[in-house]
């Protein structure tokens, strides 16, 4: 139930992949024998991607994840951008990869606007136009938070920076392959996805940049990706990408719907029976299996070693600092009361989960919480 984090290896990407790692090894730079399939492969992945989001497949650059999709978003249009020093507008919700890249922007000298969400996590379209000058280079804005999986009203605010002639990037890696998302239709310029978060590799994603859109390169030397990413590509993780991006293409709708329904039998299974919850994250504009939520007077931490002892996998917030033990800057931006935090948990669902597993964690769940807050100092009149 840690499908944010990621997701397991489809046999078909696997399989798809195994030539590439084995007899298909030629560089497909190469212009002889060895370089032709895997030539063929990547461009054959670059469409299916493409078909995915609805993109143009010149529109599509392969990276090594969305961590360098992000980064090269972020500092690549900065870069490009004709007002030096630059602004550049965010939320207080990004994830680490937009987070600290548009630090090092300002620390650089750019200015950051880092725009408040209200209490489900939504940024405000008119926050974002009141907060476009003559400077602005870049609106850069997660389309779902993986921590609170609140989806963000992207083609609203797509609208906005259109009108101002600002581009908009926007980190879909949760979303993309998981919840229908056409980067036409919601009118963003760049939008950055990962291969591992709808069953591809990981090591492998990309960054949609549409036509006409400013960006120099994050990583330069040779003229792999039509000159703009430069080195040799990682042609077996991008080949299961693009596997990966066709299976969602043909499973995308299916899988969203039926997975709001696991997630809302969670919730409500939890509501139902374990007080003093604070569900955090937009009750319904959320990712589909994405269940977030605050438990009063426990460690979130404590929580999920047990129910790991129980053979259940959760997050207590992005596993990207789950080993830090720091407190999650997303919970803060929410305005949650101090401490409340530290109880925090999410529940991602994906493909593998079924309606026995949510009832079978919602049979160890209560007991757990129970035995931990009888224990807790933290509780009204605890020790
Ligand atoms: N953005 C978001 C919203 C994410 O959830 C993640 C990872 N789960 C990333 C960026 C970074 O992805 P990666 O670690 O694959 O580079």
């Amino acid at each position: 139930m840690d499908h944010a984090s990621t997701t397991p290896l489809r046999p078909e990407v696997l399989a798809a992949m195994l030539p590439f790692l084995g007899e298909e090894f030629g560089n497909p730079s190469s212009l002889h024998y060895f370089g032709r399939r895997p030539h063929e492969a990547l461009e054959q992945a670059r469409a299916s991607v493409a078909s995915l989001i609805n993109a143009k497949a010149e529109e599509v650059f392969f990276t090594s994840g969305a961590t360098e999709a992000n980064n090269w978003a972020i500092k690549g249009v900065a870069a490009a951008a004709r007002h030096r020093p630059a602004h550049v507008i965010t939320s207080a919700i990004e994830h680490y990869s937009v987070l600290h890249a548009v630090k090092t922007l300002q620390r650089q000298g750019a200015r950051v606007t880092f725009l408040p969400v209200d209490r489900y996590g939504l940024v405000s379209p008119r926050s974002v136009a009141e907060a476009i000058d003559d400077d602005t280079a870049l609106i850069t804005l997660t389309h779902a938070s993986n921590e609170i999986g609140t989806i963000e009203p992207v083609a609203e605010v797509a609208e906005i920076a259109r009108a101002h002639k600002v581009p908009l990037h926007i980190d879909a890696t949760q979303t993309i392959g998981n919840v229908p998302t056409d980067v036409a239709a919601l009118g963003v310029d760049l939008a950055t996805l990962a291969g591992h978060q709808f069953y591809g590799p990981k090591g492998t994603g990309a960054l949609f940049v549409r036509k006409g859109t400013r960006l120099l390169p994050l990583l330069e030397g040779g003229l792999q990706e039509s000159g703009r990413r430069a080195g040799t590509e990682n042609v077996a993780g991008i080949v299961g990408l693009g596997r990966a991006a066709e299976l969602a293409a043909a499973e995308v709708q299916q899988r969203a719907e039926r997975l709001s329904v696991l997630r809302d039998r969670l919730r409500e299974g939890l509501e139902a029976r374990i007080p003093d919850l604070a569900f955090t994250g937009h009750p319904t504009q959320r990712l589909p299996g994405h269940v977030s939520l605050c438990i009063h007077y426990v460690e979130g931490e404590s929580v999920l070693l047990m129910l790991d002892a129980k053979g259940i996998a959760a997050a207590s917030g992005s596993s990207c600092t789950s080993r830090a033990l720091k407190s999650s800057h997303v919970l803060e931006a929410l305005g949650l009361e101090p401490g409340l935090a530290n109880g925090s948990a999410m529940f991602s669902l994906g493909d593998g989960n079924t309606a026995e597993d949510v009832d079978y964690l919602l049979e160890v769940m209560p007991p757990i919480v129970e035995r931990l807050r009888a224990m807790s100092p933290l509780r009204p009149g605890g020790n």
